[in-house]
């Protein structure tokens, strides 16, 4: 089977169309459930901070990715600057609020970066906390899909898109990887200052496997298509981990990606919130693992508990469970 990304095939009016669709969306952003209904093409900002231009706070071979995206060559990661989360123990505190690191580009500049990271040997182009810059992003992919662009696509999320910002990305993501953040709205709010996360990231996730359908890798297991979900483990099981791993049984099927994280550590406003101010429960975490096994998921990547013991932990040591 020939394996090309997904926007090399998009037909060239169709992708204008979305550009100019997306650019006339900042006139009433709604591009994240936020909702701010604010013109960011007048400069105006809403809750996530973002203006009219991209704002990157990183570019670069990213090794700490799961396997199926790390690989031999690195995902070809681009860390955008702000959130339309704000969680208390953020790890990306200083890309995703700490505005002086700051690099704003245009979309050609960030076409140029997608290129460079292609010429490094990256085997994808890994968009990190993307939504609230969706219209420079779509540009920029089809401005050097033009100058000889290739690489598979990873749209790396929290599951907090509307419904009208996926269907712009139809067609141009090749792999959505959403976090699966709660599965209890009151510690959506508490933690990460959003509401209805619950039903937002429950429609979010069935839109885009509908998109893109089964994780699927190449023959050297490098992703390629597909659904992968992550699940990071709070403390006190905060983040109602057994829900998450149910809904997606239930409502999406066991044919995914799935990455369980241990990483969580009290860093960022934790560390000032008791019920945070703590590592993941041993216990709590090893059933959950047993349970992932019991339901059956086929591609799963599961993080050792020391990860949370490392500021950035990679995947080498993770547990994994593929079914060949
Ligand atoms: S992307 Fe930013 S401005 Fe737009 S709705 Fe979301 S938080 Fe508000």
């Amino acid at each position: 089977m020939r394996i090309q990304a997904s926007y090399l095939s998009l037909d060239n009016d169709l992708f204008l169309q979305k550009i100019e669709q997306a650019k006339k969306a900042l006139d009433h952003c709604c591009l994240c459930k936020q909702s701010c209904a604010i013109n960011r093409n007048l400069g105006e900002l809403g809750a996530c901070g973002a203006g009219i231009n991209a704002e990157v706070a990183h570019w670069g071979i990213h090794k700490g990715e799961e396997p199926p995206f790390a690989g031999k060559g690195g995902a070809g990661a681009i860390f955008f600057s702000h959130c339309n989360l704000k969680c208390v123990y953020c790890q990306n505190f200083q890309i995703s609020w700490q505005k002086q690191i700051k690099d704003s580009i245009n979309p050609m500049q960030l076409g140029e970066i997608m290129l460079k990271l292609q010429m490094q040997g990256a085997q994808n182009i890994d968009l990190v906390s993307p939504t609230h810059f969706l219209p420079q992003i779509i540009e920029a992919i089809y401005l050097s899909r033009q100058q000889g662009l290739t690489l598979p696509i990873v749209y790396n999320t929290n599951a907090y898109e509307s419904e009208a910002a996926l269907a712009l990305l139809s067609g141009i993501v090749d792999v959505y990887m959403p976090d699966f953040k709660y599965f209890n709205d009151s510690a959506a709010f508490q933690y990460s200052g959003i509401k209805n996360y619950v039903s937002t990231a429950k429609q979010a996730i069935k839109t885009m496997y509908d998109a893109v359908g089964d994780f699927t890798r190449d023959f050297q297991g490098r992703a390629y298509r597909g659904l992968f979900v992550r699940h990071l483990v709070l403390p006190e099981n905060l983040a109602s981990s057994f829900k998450v791993l149910d809904f997606l049984k239930q409502n999406i099927g066991v044919n995914i990606g799935l990455s369980i994280m241990s990483q969580y550590s009290p860093c960022y406003q934790a560390q000032r919130i008791d019920e945070l101010n703590k590592k993941i429960d041993s216990v709590f975490y090893n059933k959950l693992v047993e349970y992932v096994e019991v339901l059956g998921f086929e591609q799963c990547w599961i993080q050792e508990l020391k990860s949370s013991e490392i500021y950035f932990p990679d995947f080498q040591s993770s547990k994994v469970f593929v079914k060949e």
